[in-house]
């Protein structure tokens, strides 16, 4: 829940506009009930995992809402919801939304903003009077954080073709089930799943709002953010090889202790990071044979890198292998690093980002031009933007944490993020 001011507090302690009052309004009585669905007891984070029953409540609550509205609700062949005002056949659509699902112990807002922000802004443009000169659908697309079956953004993948069916067939969740049994169990066709181009051809523009998941905005004391760009990032599995030997036997001098070296390049991943401006993480690490006793044979440790650009990510992996290399020769280790994944950069289409700059123009608080940032996380607007124009805004995240229970944005922050929507979709879509 965003904690601060109360409805009525917002309404008569900030502002005394009456858009901004019916879309705080709007935004938290669906909060409100939203909230409970899926929160553990103990963690207060959300469990909420693609075809669960958490997820099949959070589905329910779509399209209560859709309906509650007056619109045409349908769910497409891989799962996705869809509100639609006006015709879902007539093409140009302008389409907003983000997902439903969580993490294990996730917070309230990674998803659930976008799509809650999206019913407040269709309220706030039908109080603003808005006639709307083209369809607009309202999205949640189905399993984007892939907590169930390990793979992120799953509807919007099938969707988009980049997910074949035979691999989505192939998904299993911890206990062995698979994709298309979880499906089947939740009421839905899985024998269905597979491309949809004649969908996605039919939208126009795809607007995705979401919580800022670090702190740029807050550094820079503005409200809502554009994006530029989702980050090309990737995974390096670093194989450090020693000696086993005893602890307590053998001389310092006569080890090759592959931990050493292991340390040493975590050190230089932080510093070649600095020196580039990337990010480098070394999160996870198996260690053989992993005794409290034994001097190691073989330290494994995966490296997490993600950058602005192809460039500097490039620059930081290879000054971090080269490290690591000059180490390994040096202490008689031996090292093979291996990528495991990557992801090229998405750069949203900058047509579409300076329309939404220019209708964003001065409408904010702060007087100034809406911020154009990029960001180390995926989407489902980063796996749409290869087959429709596709833009995103971001909400301020005062600290910066995702993907926990501690996850937050204050209440004036969400609410501007509606008026932001609203104005985007009213510039858009309407006449
Ligand atoms: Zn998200």
């Amino acid at each position: 829940m965003p904690t601060g001011t109360t409805p009525n507090g917002t309404t008569e302690g900030t502002s005394g506009s009456a858009a901004q009052w019916r879309a705080g309004d709007s935004f938290l009585s669906m909060w409100r009930g939203l909230a409970p669905v899926g929160r553990h007891p103990e963690s207060g984070g959300y469990r909420r995992y693609a075809w669960s029953a958490a997820d099949l409540d959070c589905r329910a609550w779509f399209r209560t809402q859709a309906e509650a509205r007056g619109l045409t609700y349908e769910r497409d062949r891989n799962g996705n919801q869809w509100a639609w005002l006006g015709d879902p056949l007539a093409g140009d659509a302008v389409v907003t939304g983000s997902h439903l699902d969580s993490v294990p112990d996730g917070g309230a807002f990674d998803g659930p903003l976008g799509v809650v922000s999206s019913f407040a802004a269709l309220d706030e443009l039908h109080s603003r009077g808005a006639v709307f000169t083209r369809p607009l659908a309202i999205t949640n697309f189905g399993d984007e954080e892939g907590a169930r079956f390990g793979l992120a953004c799953v509807g919007s993948r099938l969707a988009a073709g980049q997910l074949t069916v035979a691999d989505a067939h192939r998904l299993r969740d911890a206990d062995g089930t698979t994709l298309p049994a979880a499906m089947e169990s939740a009421g839905y066709d899985p024998g269905a799943i597979g491309p949809d181009p004649e969908r996605l051809a039919r939208i126009g523009a795809f607007v995705e709002l979401h919580v800022e998941q670090g702190r740029a905005l807050d550094l820079t004391g503005d409200p809502v953010g554009l994006a530029s760009a989702i980050w090309p990032h990737g995974r390096w599995r670093f194989d450090f090889r020693g000696e086993a030997n005893h602890a307590g036997t053998t001389r310092l001098a006569d080890r090759r202790d592959p931990m050493l070296t292991y340390a040493e390049t975590v050190l230089a991943a932080r510093r070649e990071a600095e020196l580039t401006g990337a990010l480098a993480t070394f999160g996870k690490i198996a260690v053989e044979p992993n005794g409290v006793n034994a001097i190691p044979s073989l330290v494994r440790g995966w490296l997490d890198s993600r950058a602005a650009d192809q460039a500097t990510l490039d620059a930081v992996v290879t000054g971090i292998e080269r490290a690591a290399q000059e180490y390994a020769e040096r202490a008689g280790i031996g090292l093979d690093v291996v990528r495991e994944s990557f992801t090229p950069v998405v750069e949203f289409e900058h047509a579409l980002r300076d329309e939404l700059a220019k209708i964003l123009e001065g409408t904010g608080d702060t007087g100034r031009p809406v911020p154009v940032l990029g960001t180390g996380a995926g989407h489902d607007a980063g796996i749409l933007s290869a087959s429709v124009p596709t833009a995103m805004l971001f909400v301020r995240n005062p600290t910066g944490i995702s993907h926990s229970p501690a996850e937050h944005a204050a209440e004036d922050d969400c609410t501007a993020g509606v008026r932001a929507l609203a104005d985007v979709l009213e510039g858009l879509a309407c006449s």
